[in-house]
């Protein structure tokens, strides 16, 4: 059984991992010399501004395309990174890629307030990495606008080491980049963490846009109040109707990310995607 491979950990995994034909050591072999390779790229999903209706920005989503198995999805390899530490080569690749290449939107594309891009943080490359050096490099290294990286936890991250974490949170903000709670609404813990952490952002859970929950419109309003309340701009996550953009509309949130405005896509398609909407504005 599983527990014999090594562990609970383990055996979440053992069902995708089963459809893929493979085994965890596989796994970690191939995706160390994914890392190598450039298999693994980053695409980027738009965020935006629901009042002026437009791109405000982007999260920088990870994606490996295994030449064997296809693209696999980062649930599936992110918590093998983080056991086995390849998350923190991972991390920084996707911290400097999307850095640079927000840089070049910013040059190319300008518009007020700047572009932005989030990158996923995850509790391994912020509690056993120095996750501050990592940032400050890169700050120093690539010419960005002040606050518009933004770097995403979630809930349960700063729950693991709350102290620590605000101390590494409050000094990353100090650096220039800002921001985002991920997930909102799921993890557990006490929204007094809303004043203690310097978010600048918080990204509702997807749970809280879509679905048919009795309590659901009520809980998202709640929500969207609470972070316009404390100042925080407020994104809402997997947005996949024109129903569900109406709603957050009317209930004034500020920005909105999901299929219903686009899919992740590749740095070339973002391009595209901004160069085009530059010619119909000069039009
Ligand atoms: P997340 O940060 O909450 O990212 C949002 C996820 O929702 C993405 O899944 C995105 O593709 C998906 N999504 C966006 N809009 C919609 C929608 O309208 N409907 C539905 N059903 N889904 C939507 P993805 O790309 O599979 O990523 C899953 C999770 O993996 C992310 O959740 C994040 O926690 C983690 N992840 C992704 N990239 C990275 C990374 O570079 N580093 C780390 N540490 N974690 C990452
Ligand atoms: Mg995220
Ligand atoms: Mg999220
Ligand atoms: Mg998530």
């Amino acid at each position: 059984h599983a527990k014999r491979l090594g562990g609970d950990r383990l055996e979440a995994f053992r069902p995708s991992l089963r459809t893929h034909g493979g085994d965890a050591l596989t796994m970690e072999a191939d995706l160390r010399k994914a890392i190598e390779k450039e298999e693994i790229r980053i695409l980027y999903q738009p965020i935006l501004s629901i009042a002026e209706n437009r791109i405000a920005g982007f999260e920088a989503l990870v994606r490996w395309d295994h030449p064997k198995r296809g693209r696999v999805p980062p649930q599936e390899f992110i918590s093998i990174a983080e056991r086995t530490g390849l998350i923190i080569p991972l991390g920084l690749f996707v911290l400097d890629k999307t850095a640079r290449q927000l840089s070049q939107w910013q040059e190319e594309f300008e518009q007020d307030p700047p572009l932005f891009a989030s990158v996923n943080v995850s509790s391994r490359q912020l509690i056993r990495h120095d996750l501050i050096n990592d940032v400050k490099s890169v700050m120093s290294r690539v010419d960005l606008a002040r606050g518009s990286l933004k770097i995403e936890v979630t809930e349960s991250l700063v729950m693991e080491n709350p102290e620590y974490t605000a101390k590494v949170l409050i000094r990353i903000k100090e650096l220039g980049a800002s921001l985002a709670l991920d997930d909102f609404g799921t993890g557990y813990s006490s929204l007094s963490y809303l004043q203690r952490f310097p978010f600048d952002t918080i990204k509702i859970d997807q749970s809280f846009v879509r679905g048919d929950g009795k309590e659901r419109p009520l809980l998202l309003k709640t929500i969207v109040g609470l972070g316009r309340d404390l100042g925080m701009s407020v994104v809402a996550e997997g947005v996949e109707t024109e129903e569900q953009a109406k709603e957050l509309k009317l209930l004034g949130c500020d920005y909105a990310q999901g299929f219903h405005y686009g899919q992740p896509i590749p740095p070339e398609e973002v391009r595209r995607l901004l160069d085009r909407r530059q010619r119909v504005a000069a039009q």
